[in-house]
């Protein structure tokens, strides 16, 4: 993966956008907003369609997001397709783009659509970091989803999974002639692909080479009236118009009450699914999510790694997902920033090389800069996370728990399964059988999975809770070889022992000590960690495979998300909408590549 650059931009004497690199219009000089609803929706049949559609949901890719105009006329018009009762209940938007704009720019281009204010500002309030492959922001509740696919078009399609078949194209992009790359016959067929009898097609050009490409790749190309001065502008459909079913969502047997087992389940009920819970616990989230405070943040490498993007874009989606939840629920979170310190020479290293690819995702500062930030003084510099923080992994866990069961969702806690095959569990309390059965067992999985033949570790943490009132002014999370976070109700929770030795959660004074020392080893034995007084501590068992990778898909029949290691805030949100995709056969937010990373029959022999 390479690295983005933003969109340069100047705006014309009729105050449209201009890219200073294509020397192109983002839109028409006359009047975008009509054009757009002339060129894409109208000649998509839109909003008519969404009154008739078979299925649930309604799916649109568009090459070039450019200033999102598109996206956000046709987000108002679903929501007023919505108002009107039309049967459609969601709307994804895919939209590739390869220079995506700042969101300055994004901002200072949306002005001139009053009429789009509202949704415009949500969508920049949630325009994520730009950071190669797909982002999924999650928007007017869940109603609306758009994947922003960041890279260039002619990489990403053939990396879309078949399962994201498209209902209507948007083939924007600047012109062919300013354009060319853009153009290509493996556009054409990489859309071919993503499409299915029904999708549709439009664009504003009327150019022999799309017309040819679009025909060549399978679709019946009609030129038609351009909008306004433009003669001609070009439609094409699949050759089949038969509109497939939705596949119907059925029953599903989650064994886990943690964050993966209680993010699945509430996917998978949002979307229709008859949900069944079993735990082996008394209660939700008494294992490795039984945490006071945990910290929600990025695991970035020094190059684009699998891990740095996979973990950027949970990470991303877990903010958008936990504000909107704490908003409407309510549970204790801390949206205080954190600070990873470059206490080693290789930390150092890593950051530098990080930084040097800027992100609005982080900020490299100096150590007085860290301190600052942190109101205490801090002796390394360090990589600064502003959208990062901290959650109460345990109350997510009971406050999940409690809507679900408001909602209808069965529970049943104290269930010891003994064994499993595809969609049927065994257990103290009697078999139990669904059309899907998905494992998010944590450290257990191994024993109730055996066949599978996973390579996963328990890995023992304890995190130790510290009164002190000379820390009592720390505003932001602290990672060093450990992390600590400001007190909340008086305590500070600092972290976090990895024993590979353990097999029980049992609590240890001397683990206690060791959080404490590390603290003293790595940050020279501050004076504000001097009063530290041990409180109380929790430990679990967590889970992990060598290559440090959750595990989402299905082997033998059988689903799982796990070995979310001790990054299951970060990871389990968008890994359980993603299983919920796979499920439902929705669009998913994973490259083919991403989703082939994370299969549980990764280990296994060739
Ligand atoms: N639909 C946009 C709107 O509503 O504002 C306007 C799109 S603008 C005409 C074309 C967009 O395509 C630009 O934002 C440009 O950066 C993007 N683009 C150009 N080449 C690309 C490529 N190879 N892959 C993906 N996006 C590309």
């Amino acid at each position: 993966m390479t690295q983005l650059q933003h969109a340069q931009l100047h705006y014309n004497e009729t105050g449209t956008p201009v890219s200073d690199l294509f020397d192109d219009v983002y839109f028409s000089n006359d009047n975008g907003l009509l054009e757009t609803d002339y060129v894409f929706l109208q000649q998509n049949q839109l909003p008519d369609r969404w009154f008739a559609h078979p299925k649930d949901f309604f799916h649109i890719f568009e090459t070039g997001f450019g200033t999102g105009l598109n996206f956000l006329l046709t987000w108002q018009r679903f929501r007023e397709a919505r108002a009107e009762g039309c049967g459609c209940k969601r709307l994804y938007f895919s939209s590739f783009e390869k220079y995506p704009l700042q969101k300055a720019d994004l901002q200072q281009a949306l002005t001139a659509w009053p009429a789009l204010a509202e949704l415009s500002a949500e969508l920049i309030a949630a325009y994520p970091a730009a950071f190669p492959g797909p982002q999924r922001l999650w928007l007017d509740n869940g109603t609306v989803v758009l994947d922003l696919w960041l890279g260039d078009v002619n990489e990403l399609l053939p990396q879309i999974p078949l399962q994201n078949k498209a209902d209507a194209w948007y083939l924007d992009g600047f012109a062919p002639s300013k354009n060319p790359d853009m153009w290509q016959d493996s556009l054409f067929h990489g859309m071919f692909r993503l499409s299915q009898p029904g999708t549709t097609v439009s664009t504003f050009t009327s150019a022999g080479l799309v017309k040819r490409g679009l025909a060549a790749a399978g679709f019946a190309v009609q030129k038609i009236k351009g909008y306004g001065r433009k003669r001609e502008m070009l439609v094409a459909r699949h050759p089949e118009s038969q509109v497939a079913d939705q596949a119907q969502s059925q029953s599903a047997l989650i064994i886990g009450a943690g964050l993966a087992g209680l993010c699945s389940a509430v996917m998978l009920h949002q979307a229709g699914w008859r949900v069944t819970v079993l735990c082996a616990d008394s209660g939700p989230g008494e294992s490795a999510s039984q945490n006071r405070q945990g910290a929600l943040y990025p695991n970035l490498h020094a190059d684009y790694s699998l891990m740095s993007a996979l973990s950027t874009q949970s990470f991303q989606f877990a903010t958008q997902w936990y504000r909107r939840l704490q908003a409407e629920l309510g549970f204790a979170v801390g949206w205080c920033g954190l600070l990873q310190l470059a206490c080693t020479d290789e930390l150092a290293l890593r950051q530098q090389k990080i930084a040097s690819r800027p992100s609005s995702l982080y900020q490299a500062v100096s150590a007085t800069e860290a301190s600052n930030i942190a109101g205490l003084r801090l002796p390394f510099s360090a990589l600064y996370f502003p959208q990062a923080g901290w959650l109460c992994p345990q109350q997510i866990c009971q406050t999940l728990t409690g809507w679900l069961q408001n909602q209808g969702v069965r529970f049943e806690f104290n269930c010891q399964v003994r064994s499993v095959t595809a969609g049927h569990a065994v257990s103290n309390q009697g078999d139990f059988s669904a059309d899907q059965l998905i494992l998010a067992t944590g450290a257990q999985l191994t024993e109730l999975w055996p066949s599978a033949t996973l390579p996963q570790r328990k890995v023992r943490g304890q995190v130790s809770h510290l009164e002190s009132e000379k820390m009592h002014g720390l505003k932001t999370v602290i990672c060093h070889k450990g992390y600590i976070t400001p007190a909340d109700q008086g305590l500070h929770s600092v972290g976090a022992t990895f024993d590979r030795q353990s097999p029980t959660p049992d609590l240890k004074d001397e683990d206690n000590q060791y959080n404490i020392n590390l603290v003293n080893q790595v940050l020279s034995a501050p004076d504000w960690f001097s009063d530290v007084r041990v409180h109380s501590a929790k430990a679990g068992m967590r889970a992990t495979v060598p290559d440090h990778l959750p595990l989402l898909g299905n082997h033998e029949g059988i689903w799982v998300l796990g070995a979310l290691a001790a990054r299951g805030l970060t990871w389990a949100p968008l890994l359980a909408n993603s299983l919920n995709a796979l499920l439902s056969d929705e669009p998913v937010a994973l490259s083919l590549q991403q989703l082939k990373a994370l299969r549980p029959d990764r280990f296994q022999p060739k």
